[in-house]
Parts: C-alpha cells; sequence; structure tokens
C-alpha cells in the first residue's frame, strides 16, 4: 500500500537534515505502529508523505499504491486514499464541520470519478459515525475544531477518517491528550476501520494506545531513522526500557 524507500527530507528554510534514510513498506489490512523519542522525526514523515510545504525531498521516493505521491499535491494525495490524522489538529473559524467534511467527501469522490453523495445520504452515514465517536450533533453545526477541547479535536478527526474512508490512514499521536474513555472510542474509531483494503501507519509515543489498536509490525525511529522493527512485544520492550537500550544496541 505505502512504500518508503531511502528518504531523505531537509528542511526548505533551513540547511537541516530531519529524515536520513527511512525505509518503510505499508501492506493493506496491515497496521504499523512507529514509536520513539522526541523530536526523531515522526511528525516530519507524516507532513511530508501528506504534502505539507517546507520540507524538501533530497533523495527517497514515497509510492501510494505503485504511484509517486511525492510529486502530488496534498489533494492529489488526498483522493488517491491518504489520509493524515494530525498530532495538533487545526482550527478553522467560519467553516462548519459538516460543510467541511461533506465538501472533503464529495470532492474526494468527483476527483476519482465518483458520484456526489446526497445530502440526505450524507446525513445519515455523518450522524451514525459521530453517534459510534460520542461525537454531538452540536460539535458537528460547530465550526471545524472551534472550541473543541483536545480529546474533540482528536476524536474529530477519526469521524474525518471514517467519513473519508481512505486506504492509507496515518495516526500522528491521535492518543496524546486523550483520558482513556476517550482513547478507547479513538481506538474503536480506528479497528472499526481496519479492513484488508486498508493500511495503518499508527504513531504514538505510548504504548498504551496499541493495546487497544493491535499493531502487526511496530519499527522505532531515532534521529530520522528507523533503527529497528519488530512485532508488538517491541512496544512493551520501549515501556519497559525506554529507548536507550535500543539505541545503543543500534550504535
Ligand atoms: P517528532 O514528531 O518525532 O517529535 P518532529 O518531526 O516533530 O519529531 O521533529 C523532528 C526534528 O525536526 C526536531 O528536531 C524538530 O525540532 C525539527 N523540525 C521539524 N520541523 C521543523 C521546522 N519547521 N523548523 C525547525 N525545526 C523543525
Ligand atoms: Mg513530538
Ligand atoms: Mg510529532
Amino acid at each position: 500500500m505505502l512504500e518508503i524507500k531511502n528518504l531523505h527530507v531537509k528542511l526548505e528554510e533551513e540547511d537541516k537534515q530531519i529524515l536520513k534514510g527511512v525505509n518503510l513498506t505499508v501492506e493493506a489490512g496491515k497496521v504499523h505502529a512507529i514509536m520513539g523519542p522526541n523530536g526523531s522525526g515522526k511528525s516530519t514523515l507524516s507532513y511530508v508523505l501528506s504534502g505539507r510545504d517546507g520540507y524538501e525531498v533530497t533523495e527517497g521516493s514515497a509510492t501510494l499504491e505503485g504511484k509517486n505521491i511525492l510529486d502530488m499535491d496534498p489533494e492529489e494525495r488526498a483522493a488517491a486514499g491518504l489520509f493524515l490524522a494530525f498530532q495538533y489538529p487545526v482550527e478553522i473559524p467560519g467553516v462548519g464541520n459538516m460543510t467541511f467534511l461533506r465538501t472533503a467527501v464529495n470532492s474526494q469522490r468527483k476527483a476519482r470519478g465518483e458520484e456526489e453523495m446526497s445530502s440526505s445520504e450524507f446525513l445519515k452515514v455523518i450522524r451514525a459515525k459521530a453517534k459510534d465517536l460520542e461525537i454531538d450533533a452540536e460539535m458537528l453545526k460547530r465550526p471545524v475544531n472551534v472550541g473543541f477541547s483536545g480529546g474533540e479535536k482528536k476524536r474529530n478527526e477519526i469521524l474525518q477518517m471514517a467519513m473519508l474512508e481512505p486506504k492509507m490512514c496515518i495516526l500522528d499521536e491521535t492518543d496524546s491528550g486523550l483520558d482513556v474513555d476517550a482513547m478507547k472510542l479513538v481506538a474503536d474509531g480506528v479497528n472499526a476501520l481496519r479492513s484488508e483494503g486498508r493500511g495503518f501507519l499508527v504513531i504514538t509515543h505510548y504504548q498504551r494506545l496499541l493495546d487497544h489498536i493491535k499493531p502487526d509490525v511496530v519499527h522505532i525511529m531515532s534521529e530520522g531513522r528507523i533503527i529497528k522493527t519488530g512485532g508488538p512485544e517491541l512496544a512493551l520492550e520501549v515501556e519497559n526500557n525506554g529507548y536507550a537500550d535500543i539505541k545503543s544496541e543500534e550504535a
């Protein structure tokens, strides 16, 4: 589904190399987790994949179902099936949450040559999915994320993901700032979307999210590279021993 090869990325503004040769393949139907210390480049990886400005790819490639995504505009990547749930969801004053989602869903459908969702169908679907995530109707009418609590913002990211039904879902620390109940809701939302045709890349600081979203593969990122890959037990190792052992092992 997603294939990243030898990806090197620097900041456009400064001569600072952030990703130093990332290799990662996420198969359809699988959940891969990335853990790693703060500042190791996890968010940068998610930004570069989704097409945020300010980064320059100096070497390597990233493909989604064999298509080079690095040359695409962000909306083309989204239409191709890529989705990023932000670590820090953005507030968009003046744009209603429901309007935003309907526009996003229908513009993606259009870009794929599919029929638009009717208003009545859209309402039916969004109400059901919002209910699962305990997002009330009033929150759907408010401007995107404006005045939402941290947990509400994160649940709203999952609602977007559920509505857009992407092929490749990247979640950047969606668990940070969530209490246990909200984290369970988010995890249930993700698990409901797990399917054979869909890949997940779950970036997290904490092992506890991975108790609820069971990953197939766990990667450890440090200083712009993946330094170790293993099964779910690797997350437990990190929880118990921190990153120091893995780093010295690698060195
Ligand atoms: P993580 O998500 O793993 O905590 P980030 O990808 O946010 O790491 O950051 C990786 C490194 O790149 C950090 O040292 C961070 O300070 C730096 N960095 C990322 N984006 C910028 C930027 N726009 N300007 C300056 N430094 C940046
Ligand atoms: Mg960080
Ligand atoms: Mg980050």
